[in-house]
């Protein structure tokens, strides 16, 4: 590895590390807890570190006292993690730095598309497929962020994708994602300021040590995105593991519109966290029908394979099984 400064401090750093990255911006609810539960414990039934992160630059968004909540929860849960949480709003300076190199190497160009120039421009998209982005700005070289400066111009800073990065997902198997047909060239830098997602993620994962990246199969098509940042920026990516999501009884994915399954509605009521740890790992095939485990219990019983390949529709009877009342 190149010396950078964004390289981790590499002899302090176990072998292998799983994250939890819970964002502030909503409450935790039994589909995040899912997702959780099964990066704790891919981690921990190897041996391996759990790391925490606050993702908590979507600033405008973040209720006070958010973070303790979810920490609180998952805590309630059963997971511990290992050393003080990461929190991406201390991080500002990492990011800009990774911009830097970009910026440096012209990987990126600044844009100042509005959303309405690039749903105008761009061709509509079938339906759950994201607008691509139509290059509008691509002409554009890192220098020319100075005119637009002067210019009193707000932009993004985009990066701009060459190619596409195939991957093997160690839940969903092969990806082939068309990157330039499907959302195109990807903002890292939001225009009025703060990184996007897929550059902090990158950024903290890459020096957080973490080695495997289990999460909702909501976010693979970030997953070529973040493997050009890791390329980018020289920087080792993880394995990813992307697990089907829980969906209400609609089919959809599990939201407001449920109910309020949040963890803290769930033990206001007095459910025993380890009758919905029982819920949850019965849904992951670990267990032969739902009934009260802590999640340390089931390390030995951890198969990632064993979780099936559709989303787990939690139902209002499975929750009444468990003590909880949807309202
Ligand atoms: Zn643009």
């Amino acid at each position: 590895m190149s010396p950078s400064p964004l390289h981790p401090l590499a002899p302090s750093l176990p072998l292998f590390a799983g994250r939890l990255a819970p964002s502030p911006t909503g409450a935790q609810h039994v589909g995040n807890a899912r997702t959780y539960l099964v990066a704790w414990l891919s981690a921990r039934a190897r041996g391996g570190a759990v790391k925490l992160r606050i993702e908590d630059i979507d600033s405008p968004r973040i209720k006070s006292g958010a973070a303790e909540q979810a920490m609180h929860d998952l805590h309630w849960l059963g997971l511990d993690w290992d050393g003080e949480p990461a929190v991406q709003t201390e991080r500002l300076s990492h990011y800009e730095a990774a911009l830097e190199v970009l910026k440096q190497n012209e990987l990126v160009y600044p844009c100042t598309c509005t959303r309405s120039d690039i749903a105008s421009a761009a061709s509509a998209p079938h339906a759950g497929e994201e607008v691509t982005y139509p290059g509008t700005c691509a002409h554009r070289c890192v220098a020319d962020a100075l005119k637009l400066r002067e210019e009193g111009r707000p932009f993004a800073w985009r990066f701009r994708v060459t190619e596409n990065l195939p991957f093997t997902d160690r839940f969903a198997g092969e990806q082939h994602i068309d990157l330039k047909h499907a959302g195109g060239d990807f903002v890292v830098w939001k225009n009025g300021g703060g990184p996007a997602y897929q550059l902090a993620v990158v950024v903290d994962d890459a020096a957080m040590g973490v080695t495997e990246v289990v999460r909702g199969d909501d976010l693979i098509p970030s997953t070529p995105r973040q493997l050009l940042l890791y390329r980018a920026l020289d920087l080792a990516p993880p394995a990813f593991a992307h697990i089907p999501l829980v969906v209400g009884e609609d089919g959809r994915r599990l939201a407001k519109r449920h109910g309020d399954t949040r963890l803290s509605a769930l033990r206001a009521a007095g459910v025993k966290p380890e009758a919905l740890v029982g819920l949850l790992a019965w849904s992951c095939g670990w267990l032969d029908r739902p009934e009260p485990v802590a999640s340390r219990e089931l390390l030995p019983r951890f198969r990632l394979e064993s979780i099936p390949a559709k989303p787990f529709v939690l139902t209002a009877e499975l929750l009444r099984q468990i003590g909880f009342v949807v309202t």
